[in-house]
């Protein structure tokens, strides 16, 4: 009788394997037959993260497993307009909005570690409000749908649109990998799709408050995030 541990290896293997092979068969596929391939093929272990920056791959997914579950992260530092898309999204469109939170609040954070984390050690802080929480939230899921574009910054150049998540022993599913902004933005106006109020307000991407600013003409869209730190992702990816 296998252990446990040999159960699981072989179940990350397969999965792994599958990955890489959709990933080959998927690369030319469209968005939303990339989300039927994953819904069909993960049912309820699947999910859609969202930052709620907009609800364009929510959207797709809706349309190949209509009540798909979306996870979003409420690290607690949020602008108001994220939480307000958020509350927006699972208001009208046929999904789950499942709230992720990290064991601390703020306040918890605070007295722990010292006021304003995020600028003395953010990726510490991202460790504890984004990637613990992801990790737990996601042990429910087999495979997990990012919105994630080629377009968006060089560290995301080579992302695979069905991919392997070695950290967390996932399949990760970026539909729309190879789409441009204008891509985002064609589809939102063609569908109605909730996009955040702060993207037409000068913000390109949009995560924390304390960590992101307005863009800059000719600046990449991710240079909001972290400005005038050498850190470029949260670690989420
Ligand atoms: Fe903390 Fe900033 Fe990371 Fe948000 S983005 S979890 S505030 S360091």
């Amino acid at each position: 009788m296998s252990t446990l541990t040999e159960t699981d290896d072989r179940k990350a293997a397969a999965l792994k394997a599958l990955a890489e092979q959709a990933g080959r068969d998927l690369e030319d596929a469209s968005a939303l037959e990339i989300l039927t391939w994953a819904t069909t093929t993960f049912g309820a272990r699947f999910c859609v993260t969202s930052s709620m920056e907009d609800a364009v791959v929510a959207h797709l997914a809706s349309r190949a497993l209509p009540g798909v579950d979306v996870v979003f992260l409420d690290t607690g530092y949020h602008f108001p307009e994220t939480i307000g898309t958020r509350d927006a999204v699972a208001a009208v469109m046929d999904v789950n909005v499942i709230t992720l939170t990290p064991r601390a609040t703020v306040a918890e954070q605070d007295a722990e570690h010292g006021p304003k984390l995020h600028d003395r050690d953010p990726d510490l802080c991202c460790a504890l409000r984004k990637l613990k929480p992801l990790e737990e939230g996601l042990t429910a899921y087999d495979a997990w749908a990012t919105g994630l574009r080629r377009d968006e910054s060089p560290t995301r150049a080579n992302t695979p649109v069905v991919g392997w998540d070695a950290r967390r022993g996932k399949v990760k599913v970026s539909p729309i990998a190879r789409w441009t902004q204008e891509d985002v933005e064609a589809y939102a106006a063609e569908y109605g799709v909730l996009t955040n109020p702060l993207l037409t307000d000068g913000y390109a991407s949009v995560g924390c408050a304390p960590c992101t600013r307005r863009v800059l003409a000719g600046e990449d869209a991710r240079a909001g995030r972290w400005a005038g730190n050498s850190k470029t992702e949260c670690g989420l990816h």
